[in-house]
This record gives structure tokens, C-alpha cells and sequence, in this order.
């Protein structure tokens, strides 16, 4: 009699920890930003709407310029190298203590343990923290473009000081976003590529794919759950968790 296979389990809280993690350090940044627009950016946009002898004066917009750079320079306090790096390890660790203990679990059905050898898997954690090294760091570099286009032409179409900060929190929002979607897509990315590596290696040749089973799945990965595929032959979709914000899993299936 064929026996349970136990379940391929997506690894929420280290996607969890990971999000708060990025989140902390643009939540920070945020913070610095609007700090240093109320203190020294307001007041400089003030004298230049002030300007009572017809033609531009750049003197506040110098002063702003460098505002920003001291923004740019406080950022770099946030975004440290090293504490970006241990955050990616730490990610990357606490998603392969999951894979690996899901998967002696599911090995134990035909007696082994595939992870005590994994050649592949130093490379694998190096090159998926460096990655994600380089999608944190992104964050930063993306943010200030667009806070120097908020804030430079705001000033210079005579928006309203309220109207700039607006888009400063809407800009610091959608940042928060992006820390989110890298959290869980990495998250169902990196787990999805374990978790098809490991089972190759022990042998299993198919696997069944499973959805959350919640509100969230998409309708293209819906039609496939409960659906079982050889990994030389995926769906166009492709391996479970490894498309853009997937969290579905991939469950081994045995041969009798
Ligand atoms: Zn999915």
C-alpha cells in the first residue's frame, strides 16, 4: 500500500522575516527622506515661489541639491553592505532549513536522506544571496530618481509644498511594494528551485502541483493543482514557485 506523502510546505516565515527585514531598512529610508524634505527641502521651496524680481534664482534649488544629497548620504547609513548581505544569508538559510527538513521528511517514504551530499548546493546559496543582494541594493539606487523628479519638478511647476510631500509618501509606498514583491517572489523562487533540484536528486521524476489554495492563486495556476507533471516535461508555466509572486509547491510522486 502506497504511503502518505507528506507535504511540500511553502516557507512563510522566512518570506515573512525577509519582507521585515527589507521593509525596516525602507521604512529608515523613508523616514530620512522626509525628515530632511520638512527641515531643509520646505523651506528653500518656499523662497523660491518667493522670488519678487522676475527670474529664477538658483540659489534654492542649489540648496535643495544638496538636500538630497545629504539624503543620498544618510541612505547610505541604511543600506549597508554587510547588513544586506546578512539579511540575504539569513533568508537564504532559514528557506533551506525548510527545503532540507520537508524533504528528509519526504525521503524517509523510500528510506533516504538526499540531503547528507549536496554538491550543488554551496554554489546555489551563494549565487541566490548574491542576487538578492543585488534586488536589495537596487531599491536604494531606483529610489532617488525618482524623489529628485518629484521634488525638482514640483518645484519648478509651482506645486504646492502638501502636493510634493504627497507623491514623496506615495513614492515611499510603492517602495514598500517592491520590498514585498521581492520578498515573495524570491521566497517561491528559491524554495521552488530547491525543492525540484532535491527531489531530482533523490530520483523522483514527477511531481504534483499544488496551489495555496487560497483567494490569492491565479487563475493560470489554479487549472494546474492537483496536476501531475514529469520535471523534464513542466507545464509553460514552468516549476512551481518559480513564476513572479508564485507560492505554489511542488509534492513528490513516488513510483510503486
Ligand atoms: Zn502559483
Amino acid at each position: 500500500m502506497a504511503k502518505t506523502v507528506p507535504q511540500t510546505r511553502y516557507p512563510h516565515a522566512a518570506e515573512a522575516a525577509y519582507f521585515r527585514d527589507i521593509q525596516r531598512l525602507v521604512t529608515e529610508l523613508g523616514k530620512v527622506t522626509l525628515q530632511v524634505f520638512d527641515e531643509q527641502i520646505k523651506p528653500q521651496i518656499k523662497l523660491y515661489g518667493q522670488d519678487s524680481h522676475g527670474y529664477i534664482m538658483d540659489g534654492p534649488l542649489d540648496v535643495i541639491q544638496r538636500a538630497i544629497e545629504i539624503i543620498k548620504g544618510l541612505s547610505l547609513g541604511i543600506f549597508v553592505s554587510t547588513e544586506i548581505l546578512n539579511i540575504c544569508t539569513r533568508f537564504l538559510n532559514a528557506v533551506n532549513a525548510q527545503s532540507k527538513a520537508n524533504i528528509q521528511q519526504q525521503a524517509r517514504i523510500i528510506g533516504i536522506d538526499p540531503t547528507q551530499s549536496e554538491p550543488w548546493l554551496d554554489e546555489f546559496m551563494r549565487s541566490s544571496i548574491n542576487e538578492n543582494v543585488s534586488y536589495i541594493s537596487t531599491i536604494r539606487d531606483e529610489f532617488f530618481p525618482k524623489i529628485e523628479a518629484i521634488i525638482y519638478q514640483g518645484v519648478k511647476n509651482g506645486q504646492s509644498i502638501k502636493a510634493i510631500r504627497d507623491q514623496l509618501v506615495e513614492r515611499i509606498g510603492m517602495t514598500q511594494n517592491r520590498a514585498k514583491f521581492i520578498a515573495v517572489d524570491q521566497t517561491g523562487s528559491i524554495f521552488g528551485q530547491m525543492t525540484a533540484k532535491r527531489h531530482q536528486e533523490m530520483g523522483v521524476e514527477k511531481f504534483k502541483w499544488s496551489t495555496s489554495h487560497d483567494d490569492r492563486v491565479r487563475q493560470a495556476h489554479r487549472v494546474l493543482d492537483g496536476r501531475v507533471f514529469a520535471y523534464s516535461d513542466p507545464p509553460a508555466e514552468g516549476l512551481p514557485g518559480t513564476p513572479f509572486r508564485c507560492r505554489c509547491v511542488a509534492i513528490p510522486v513516488f513510483d510503486d
